[in-house]
């Protein structure tokens, strides 16, 4: 991969045992991979309190040695006080703030404030619904707090209209942070977004193709056997294999407004498709309710307020009037066609 050097922050998802930590450890400095801070999540925020946790801080020995054989940056997430406590007396590099820990601005706030006066680097992702307010606010806690090296995490969102990823990338809203915050680096949490091992290249592609400045991914010396996130972690060799698949683009610049427009429809049209489809699903129940109450197939005067609805949206432009006539026309006749089933 050309161009200018991503920042790269790999390892495993959870903290599993002094083993895993250090034979991952020890796979990924044999094969010379180019990290720039070891990731691991000491204490793990499952969503269910019976799966596994992380080991806690039993692991900071290990991670001490790790650090000392391999000269790796450490990093593990934070979501309270007591955590950036524990990592600043256990000379850990930099913590990360949680996608679930970013939506709560209390918590945000307490981070914030035990990191004051500390020689850590913060990197804080997005908030798990895709309300930007909430990361820019988180950001500037930090920085409220001295914090001088921060950096941000792209890890997608929640979303129930989501297939194929894990979590949606929405790439709009990293690249909205980038215009925000010109100056703090935007990494590409891949694992997360993905989901999935089979689909991280190509969402870490899209990060570089996006202009995101370094990537997170996840790392297991043994991924089947990992007890958080198997699906998506990789081994070190898959990591540099997917590595050395990436092309840095030669032209950041020119390339970025190009899929920064791209990735602005995409998102479109997913709204849309969404929308049309529920709207098609509701036109069921609605059909359903008619037959039930023996009302005709079609009400003039409902059908007369939806394109009242439409139009009033770019009156000044007539070509797309024109276009959404015949737009409505064939949406009305899909739903007649529709209801004539029941
Ligand atoms: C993680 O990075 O291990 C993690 C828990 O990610 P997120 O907060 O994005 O779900
Ligand atoms: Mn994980």
């Amino acid at each position: 991969m050309g161009g200018k050097r991503q920042l790269l922050v790999i390892g495993p998802c959870a903290a599993e045992s002094d083993e895993q930590l250090y034979a991952t450890a020890k796979e990924i400095y044999d094969l010379q991979i180019p990290l720039h801070f070891f990731r691991v999540g000491v204490w793990k925020p499952r969503t269910n309190p019976n799966d596994f946790l992380g080991i806690g801080e039993k692991a900071f020995p290990i991670l001490k040695k790790i650090n000392h054989d391999f000269q790796f940056p450490i990093c593990t997430e934070v979501a309270n006080a007591q955590h950036v406590k524990l990592c600043i007396e256990n000379k850990i590099d930099a913590v990360w703030i949680g996608t679930r820990t970013t939506v709560n601005p209390f918590a945000v706030q307490e981070i914030a404030d035990a990191l004051k006066g500390s020689h850590l680097k913060v990197m804080v992702k997005n908030p798990i619904i895709p309300d930007i307010k909430l990361w820019f606010g988180a950001i500037e806690r930090i920085q409220k707090a001295g914090i001088k090296e921060i950096f941000a995490i792209h890890r997608g969102f929640a979303h129930e209209t989501n297939i194929k990823y894990r979590n949606t990338p929405s790439w709009e809203i990293p690249i909205a942070f980038k215009a925000e915050f010109p100056d703090i680096p935007v990494l590409c949490d891949a694992s997360h977004i993905a989901g999935n091992k089979d689909l991280v290249q190509e969402i870490a592609q899209s990060g570089i193709n996006y202009g995101l400045e370094g990537m997170m991914i996840e790392v297991h010396h043994q991924p089947c056997n990992a007890l958080c996130d198997a699906k998506q972690q990789l081994t070190p060799m898959e990591f540099i294999k997917l590595y050395q698949s990436l092309s840095q683009r030669t032209n950041p610049q020119e390339s970025n407004l190009l899929e920064i427009q791209r990735g602005k429809i995409q998102h479109i049209d997913k709204q849309i498709s969404q929308l049309l489809y529920e709207r098609m699903a509701t036109i069921d129940v609605i059909a359903q309710l008619k037959k039930e109450n023996n009302l005709s197939l079609v009400d003039h005067t409902q059908w007369r307020k939806v394109i009242q609805q439409y139009s009033e949206i770019g009156k000044d432009d007539a070509h797309y009037q024109q276009f959404i006539k015949m737009f409505l026309e064939l949406l009305h006749q899909q739903s007649i066609d529709r209801q004539t089933k029941y």
